[in-house]
């Protein structure tokens, strides 16, 4: 039997209808706020992802889905929707015009080769906004805001944001050498591929994960990036936050946090859930004003944020009962083959009419029919057989109260509309 890859999987209803009503309500909340939905190829070349996230992220060095094609390209599956979304605005000449804004988000797929576990698969969703055009701290005061306001949407009340400033180019240089200078001494504690990191991307050693590091890193004499930060990036950050308080987000300053990909300028944000225990973000993001002209487009500045939609419905799932999928309005009940065409047709005249109908294709017992939409939570089943044919009628039973009723064949639509409305 062949099954499911490990880390990938089925969502099967009525779980679909609960990731369905999540991806509409991003929809709507991002719709409402003037962006556009863009969709991407979920494969790339692989360039496009080691020179935008990194070539010393963990990403890029151990989780791509990179492969040759038949031509002996090297391709991959997209292991997150920025660059992609980068690229694209890019090839298509969405940000060529001076002072022109681009507002964009994305839900779909991503691919990354990671130690299957709970919350972290191989094939996961992203639901995704970026924001291009603009240096405005009130950018970035958007991006967080509007993510808020999604997640609340969706029945979250009690998030977190962490916030921090990466700072600009300058901060980040004088952040880098006074971290060079300050983890020299203990350079050769660190664990091989942190005494690499030192050399080629010094601020990954602080995501490093194994115990000697982590305890380097927590020395109280580290130095913090917030005492590196040049007097505009710390002007930039200060708004931001003043423009969260305007709205009344809180947030919590975590002058520790890093996140995973090279690209991020200025201010960096997550989302976490208690539900979720601590190392697991709900979503994150931040601005990243480098990336579409290292690219090869203009200089734009540039902020987003990407949310799994996976933990999103883990964290919700524990919080509330799945909801149930809804039932049809009718169930069509047929009694004998003929009934079974009549209820075909008849059906379709009621779905036209925009009513939500299950036919039979097959004519079971009428005990079993029955069973199964009572199961199913159908308000009202329209029996159909001989007698019922040769009336011209069908036999409408409220599977509420047990009533019957007899509905004329004419005027079907308008009787079964009225009896829907009241029940
Ligand atoms: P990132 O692109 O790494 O900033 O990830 C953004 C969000 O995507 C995270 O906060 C997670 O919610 C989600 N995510 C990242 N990797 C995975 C994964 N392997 N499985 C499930 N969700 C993921």
């Amino acid at each position: 039997m062949i099954k499911a890859l490990r880390g990938t999987y089925d969502i099967l209803p009525p779980d679909s209808y609960l990731w369905a009503g999540v991806e509409a309500t991003a929809r709507s909340t991002f719709l409402c706020a003037g962006f556009g939905e863009i969709r991407t190829p979920v494969f790339e070349q692989t360039d496009l992802f080691t020179r935008s996230i990194g070539e010393v992220t963990d990403i890029v060095e151990k989780e791509m889905y990179t492969f040759q094609d038949r031509k002996g390209r090297s391709l991959t599956l997209r292991p997150e929707g920025t660059a992609c979304v980068v690229r694209a605005c890019i090839e298509h000449k969405l940000l060529s015009q001076q002072g022109a804004m681009q507002k964009l988000f994305y839900i779909g797929p991503m691919f990354r080769y990671e130690r299957p576990q709970a919350g972290r698969q191989r094939q996961f969703n992203q639901i995704g906004v970026e924001i291009f055009g603009s240096y405005s701290p009130l950018a970035d005061a958007d991006a967080i805001a509007l993510m808020v306001r999604f997640f609340a949407a969706v029945g979250f009340d009690q998030l977190t944001v962490r916030l921090n400033s990466l700072g600009d180019d300058a901060s980040l240089d004088a952040y880098r050498a006074a971290l060079r200078a300050t983890l020299a001494p203990h350079r050769d504690a660190l664990c091989n591929e942190c005494q690499r990191r030192y050399d080629k991307n010094i601020l990954r050693v602080l995501d490093c994960k194994v115990p000697v590091c982590r305890e380097i890193c927590a020395r109280d004499d580290m130095p913090t990036l917030a005492q590196h930060l040049s007097p505009a990036a710390a002007a930039h950050y200060a708004d931001v936050k003043t423009a969260l308080d305007t709205l009344g987000i809180p947030y919590e300053d975590v002058p520790s946090l890093v996140r995973g990909l090279d690209y991020y300028t200025h201010t960096i944000f997550e989302v976490t859930d208690a539900s979720l225990g601590a190392q697991d973000a709900l979503g994150g993001g931040g601005r990243y004003d480098g990336l579409v002209q290292a690219m090869g487009g203009p200089p734009t500045g540039a902020v987003g944020f990407a949310i799994g939609t996976e933990r999103l419905l883990m964290a919700l799932r524990a919080k509330n009962a799945p909801p149930d999928l809804p039932p049809p309005d009718i169930a069509l009940i047929a009694c004998d083959e003929e009934a079974c065409r009549e209820c075909f047709s008849y059906g379709y005249t009621l779905r036209d009419a925009g009513l939500r109908v299950h036919f039979p294709y097959d004519t079971l017992s009428i005990k079993a029919q029955m069973r199964a939409a009572g199961a199913s939570g159908v308000p009202y089943v329209l029996l159909r057989g001989k007698d019922e044919r040769e009336a011209g009628v069908f036999t409408c039973k409220n599977m509420k109260d047990g009533t019957h009723s007899q509905v004329r064949e004419e005027t079907l639509i308008e009787q079964m509309r009225v009896l829907l409305q009241q029940s």
